[in-house]
């Protein structure tokens, strides 16, 4: 029998339905944990703003049934000093779906933070944290509306496993003098030595969470992010497992970016995820100047927690980033902040990161009318300069108004007209229009597009150009001089013809035509371009490493080579001019 936990009455618990989905009635109770410090002050604005998004949303239809739960200060006050109380843990998990407020780390007795024991204890192995610009708030871009992603960072693995060995300790002894000894490895004497463990397990099923929610929010790719080029048994191995799970768990949603450009000419199937990888450091520098190329990304624990933030920084959105912790089930959602306990019981700061991850709550239960509604509101008010102290700092000529103002000022805006499909269309049109802006940059300079985009080339395949125009060896030459000049292309591929199967694929460059039919005075219109056409093809298999291909190009003093596939037909071009350019942005391939 609970001891001060109590579910409010009218109220009806989240389930798991046996397809594995969320089955959320129409009054479900949800968990809440006030938070200490500044969280009492927050979570009483945030809650008036969430019910009454409810509220207006499905005009009564729906409302929440909150159940206070107990965690840090108020907990150990209720339960004799005990800051995490069983109780607790067991109605998290009980009820599926909390929220919490920012909780005090204490100081001594033994803990290492109250929220690590909330994440190992429900097994919530994945942080979530969506970052998008919110109109009005100060930002560093000159277009912070660019930035729209979903991180999911992975909560139990890395380096924050928290195996380590003290330098000087006798384990740390212990385990150098393995390493030494029995491994062969050299490091300066005396080093702390840590451990980065990262499994199949761990990344499958992160990776698997962040592909279900590109799936299911329409987004059109997942990115892996991974400092494999250097980590190559685990970053490198976390890049492999995840394409293992999408090709294994997805494949008729998802294709990998390289079948992007090598089979559908970047123009992306309708529906279809994109899974691409990309490296750590390379990431930084793309969320700074390409941000548009990027919708989901899933990584590893350390990673994530330096490209979360980082990329909240991007759009002025630390103090109000929202997130949210998860088991396959089990989420709680949290401000992102501490408990600024300088600030408590003042009204006075910005409940923007609780706020939002409100908002967050509502989406992840399928009420994203109210989540909208909450966060147009946000945007008229912050937009009409009405804001916290913290923005106030920043924004000038705004009115600096209390936390419950603040509170106020949304729920007025909610009362009043907001055009909620209109804002939500034009927001789809943008999304749209800039989609097709990126294919259109995909179709026509596939390679140049690649390079800028940040993906590291490791094959053929990878880098060469998949425009290819192959034409029958019956096509006259006329006819395929026109195509060429249409085209603005240099060569066609041509393809063998019943009579002459066994000569093999062929290639015509501008330069045979004006060789073998124009110098030879023929007319372009009587010769066939099987007649024009140089063979064999000089081809090159799409798995061949970029290595071997330059060596290739090299000792056989050749330009350019067909790619082709398993079967021997020809799927691309590469020439040394790609090489060369990929060598330019990457460095030399592995
Ligand atoms: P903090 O509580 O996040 O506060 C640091 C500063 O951030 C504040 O002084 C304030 O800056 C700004 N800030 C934080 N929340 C704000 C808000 N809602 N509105 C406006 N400004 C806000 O970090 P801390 O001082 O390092 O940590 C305090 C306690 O929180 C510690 O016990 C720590 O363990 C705990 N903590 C808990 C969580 C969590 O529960 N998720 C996370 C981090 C830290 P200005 O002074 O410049 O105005």
């Amino acid at each position: 029998m609970p001891q001060h936990i109590h579910y409010p009455e009218g109220g009806e618990k989240i389930t798991v339905g046996s397809d594995g989905r969320l089955q959320v009635p129409d009054h479900p109770i949800i968990g809440f944990v006030e938070g200490d410090g500044i969280g009492p002050d927050i979570n009483r604005a945030c809650m008036r703003i969430w019910d009454q998004a409810v509220e207006r949303a499905y005009g009564g239809r729906r409302k929440i049934h909150w159940a206070e739960l107990f965690m840090g200060e108020k907990a150990a006050g209720l339960f004799d000093g005990n800051y995490f109380p069983d109780e607790t843990k067991a109605a998290l998990k009980d009820l599926l779906i909390s929220i919490k407020g920012p909780l005090t780390t204490p100081v001594g007795g033994g803990f290492r933070s109250l929220n690590v024991s909330l994440r190992q204890e429900l097994d919530l192995y994945a942080c979530v944290r969506p970052v998008r610009h919110y109109a009005g708030v100060p930002s560093p871009l000159k277009r912070p509306e660019e930035v729209d992603v979903v991180i999911f960072r992975e909560n139990t693995e890395d380096v924050y496993a928290g195996i380590e060995y003290q330098s000087g300790s006798a384990e740390n002894q212990k385990i150098a003098r393995f390493l030494r000894e029995e491994m062969g490895e050299s490091f300066f004497d005396e080093a702390g030595i840590g451990v980065k463990p990262i499994s199949p397990f761990g990344t499958k099923r992160l990776v698997r969470k962040a592909i279900e929610y590109a799936i299911e929010h329409d987004r059109e790719s997942v990115t892996l992010v991974h400092k494999g080029n250097i980590m190559k048994f685990t970053e490198g191995a976390f890049r492999t497992w995840g394409y293992e799970i999408a090709r294994e768990e997805f494949a008729d949603q998802t294709i990998t970016e390289e079948e992007l450009y090598a089979t559908y000419g970047g123009k992306r199937p309708e529906g279809k995820v994109v899974i691409k990888d990309r490296i750590a450091d390379i990431m930084f520098q793309l969320m700074l100047l390409r941000p548009t190329e990027f919708d989901v990304i899933a990584t590893m624990n350390l990673n994530g927690d330096y490209l979360s933030d980082a990329i909240a920084a991007e759009v002025g959105g630390v103090g109000i980033a929202p997130g949210a912790n998860m088991s396959d089930n089990v989420a709680v959602f949290e401000a992102t902040h501490g408990t600024a306990p300088k600030y408590a019981n003042q009204d006075k700061v910005n409940p923007g990161s609780l706020l939002f991850s409100g908002v967050m709550l509502l989406e992840h239960i399928g009420w994203s009318e109210a989540a909208d509604l909450i966060a147009a509101a946000y945007e008229k008010v912050v937009a009409a300069g009405i804001v916290t102290y913290d923005f106030a700092r920043s924004l000038e000529g705004a009115t600096e108004v209390k936390t419950s103002q603040f509170a106020d000022a949304i729920i007025d805006q909610m009362c009043g007209t907001i055009d909620l499909e209109r804002i939500r269309r034009e927001r789809d049109e943008a999304i749209e229009a800039e989609r097709q802006a990126r294919e259109q940059r995909r179709v026509v300079a596939p390679l140049e597009e690649m390079i800028a985009s940040g993906r590291v080339p490791h094959t053929v395949a990878d880098l060469m150009n998949p425009n290819l125009v192959t034409l029958s060896g019956d096509t006259s030459v006329e006819d395929a001089m026109h195509l060429m000049r249409e085209r603005r292309i240099s060569s066609v591929v041509v393809q063998p013809t019943a009579d002459d199967e066994e000569q093999g694929w062929g290639i015509m460059t501008q330069r045979d035509v004006i060789s073998r039919v124009v110098s030879a005075t023929k007319q372009p219109s009587q010769v066939r371009i099987a007649e024009a056409a140089t063979r064999p093809l000089i081809t090159v298999a799409e798995d061949t490493s970029l290595l071997d291909c330059a060596e290739r190009m090299g000792s056989d003093n050749i330009r350019r080579m067909v790619v082709v596939d398993t079967q021997g037909r020809p799927i691309g071009i590469i020439s040394d001019t790609d090489i060369f350019a990929s060598v330019e942005q990457f460095g030399l391939p592995e």
